[in-house]
């Protein structure tokens, strides 16, 4: 196709029109940022995008490799260079559709995606010791200009085929899976219980990172495409996933993520305002409750401690702090081992987050109404590389601390709610109560396919969406049979 042919003339052209060594003399572009003081008080999005003069510039430095490491890096393979080269051409929709080739969501994955250790660190550039092309931000950049200015966006008219599809969860897994088969003909319904469509990407990430609109645009062409969303709805609760079957479901992807909390069980994690950061977003991202007039308000803490060293913990600061707390986080290994997107940590840095790390909490101490009032903690030193390759946190025994907080966010990472997989009789379960797939996602009910962090656990949007496509492709072909 011409778009990603890497022998079309017009990229052969575009490759001779700029020696290597010029374009490796340009500078990695910065991306605008909201001031860090300014930003910590509201929920404006603090990465502003790229112009089209710095995207321009941007597209020059990539190379065109004939062997794109980059696309190694990608976890579904994007043709990277391709989209780029498109922008570098000045072709930014032309960009756009070749990310929506495999990517469903690329205005999100271009502002969430760890692109440091995905593609960013497979590019050529590393080798040569200077800073990668800021692939992120050229994704960010082709998939905003599609939305603004696409005008021949009308939903592709589609041939029925009248077989019902169903959906558990409309994270990035269940969109993902939903627009392919819609596109396939399916007759598509997702089943959400919450009272708003996104998953994750609207009651985790939020609003300074990740505004709603950006995925409230591709919930709507969704819709106008034909996906019918039912909100409130619990499968295992509200309706079974038999019911489901004899309702005329041909087929069901599960896609209901990895929504329980994993709390530290030490002495005193009961206490009054102690939560875990999924209750934490979710209250304050989707009910509304930092506003004290609301049914359900939470109280604002003014010293918090966010324990854990993720983007959920990222997130969790960097709310606190623009709800007016002083802000601790604590970790218990080095800055070196979080697992947080590098960016999290900057911005959160600028924002005057404390970072406590290589500290761990022992145990919390209430006050006489039982809230809590001060953490212990321990203090911890690196030891040797652990399983997950990231040195261990070790005790440094008899040292400790105590600091004044008066709330604590529990943000040490996620397992699948059982609900789904505990009520889906015969259905083979994984570690954690994951749900088992081969490597067409299906599981050991025929019918039934999952995908994301239900199947997973807590991972990355991008390989929940990828998962999304990889099961409505095989549940096609099964279906078509
Ligand atoms: P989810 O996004 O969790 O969606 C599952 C949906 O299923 C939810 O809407 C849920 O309400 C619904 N559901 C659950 N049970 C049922 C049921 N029984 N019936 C009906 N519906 C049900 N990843 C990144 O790549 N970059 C980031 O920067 C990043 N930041 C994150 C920040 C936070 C705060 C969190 C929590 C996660 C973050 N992640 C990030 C991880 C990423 O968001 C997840 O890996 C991804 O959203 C998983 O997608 P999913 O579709 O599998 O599940």
């Amino acid at each position: 196709m011409e778009l990603t042919d890497r022998n079309a003339a017009w990229r052969e052209e575009l490759r001779k029109s700029m020696s290597n060594k010029d374009r490796t003399n340009i500078v990695r572009v910065k991306m605008t940022e909201l001031d860090g003081e300014y930003r910590s008080h509201n929920s404006e999005e603090v990465n502003q995008g790229l112009t089209k003069e710095q995207a321009l510039l941007e597209a020059k430095r990539c190379l065109d490799c004939p062997k794109p490491s980059c696309m190694t890096g990608c976890p579904v393979s994007i043709n990277i260079p391709s989209f780029i080269k498109n922008i570098e051409r000045g072709e930014f929709l032309g960009a756009a559709k070749v990310l929506k080739m495999t990517s469903a969501l690329p205005a999100v994955c271009g502002r969430v995606c760890p692109q440091e250790k995905q593609c960013e660190s497979q590019c050529m550039y590393v080798k040569m010791k200077k800073e990668p092309v800021a692939i992120g931000y050229l994704e960010r950049f082709a998939a905003d200009y599609a939305r603004e200015n696409d005008t021949k966006k009308a939903a592709p008219s589609i041939k029925k085929n009248g077989i019902k599809i169903a959906v558990v969860g409309s994270g990035p897994a269940g969109l993902s899976f939903a627009g392919d088969m819609i596109k396939k003909g399916y007759d598509v319904t997702v089943f959400e219980a919450l009272h708003e469509i996104g998953g994750v990407l609207k009651y985790g990430i939020p609003e300074f990172r990740l505004p709603n609109h950006i995925v409230d645009v591709e919930i709507e062409n969704l819709k106008k495409m034909g996906v019918h969303f039912q909100t409130d709805c619990i499968v295992g609760k509200t309706i079974s996933v038999d019911q489901l079957e004899k309702q005329g479901f041909k087929g069901i992807f599960v896609a209901s993520g990895a929504g329980l909390p994993n709390f530290m069980n030490i002495p005193g994690e009961n206490l009054i305002n102690i939560m875990s950061s999924n209750e934490y977003l979710t209250r304050v991202n989707l009910m509304d409750a930092a506003n004290p007039t609301t049914d359900t308000p939470i109280n604002l803490g003014k010293n918090v401690l966010v324990v854990g060293g993720g983007n959920t913990a990222m997130d969790s600061c960097r709310t606190a702090k623009r709800l007016g707390a002083n802000v601790t986080l604590v970790y218990r290994r080095s800055e070196a081992e979080m697992p947080a997107r590098l960016e999290e940590v900057k911005h959160a840095k600028e924002e005057g987050i404390r970072f406590l790390t290589l500290h761990n909490p022992l145990e919390y101490i209430g006050d006489e109404t039982g809230a809590v009032k001060q953490a212990v903690l321990q203090v911890m030193k690196l030891g040797e590389p652990d399983a997950s390759g990231r040195r261990s946190p070790v005790p440094v025994e008899g040292e400790t601390i105590t600091i004044d907080v008066d709330q604590v966010v529990v943000a040490v990472g996620v397992s699948p709610n059982p609900l789904v997989p505990k009520s889906i009789e015969g259905l083979e379960l994984g570690r954690k109560n994951t749900i088992a797939v081969n490597e067409g996602m299906q599981s050991s009910r025929p019918d039934l396919y999952a995908g994301g962090d239900i199947v997973r656990g807590g991972a990355t949007v991008i390989l929940a969406m990828g998962d999304g496509r990889r099961a409505a492709e095989n549940m096609h072909k099964q279906l078509s049979l």
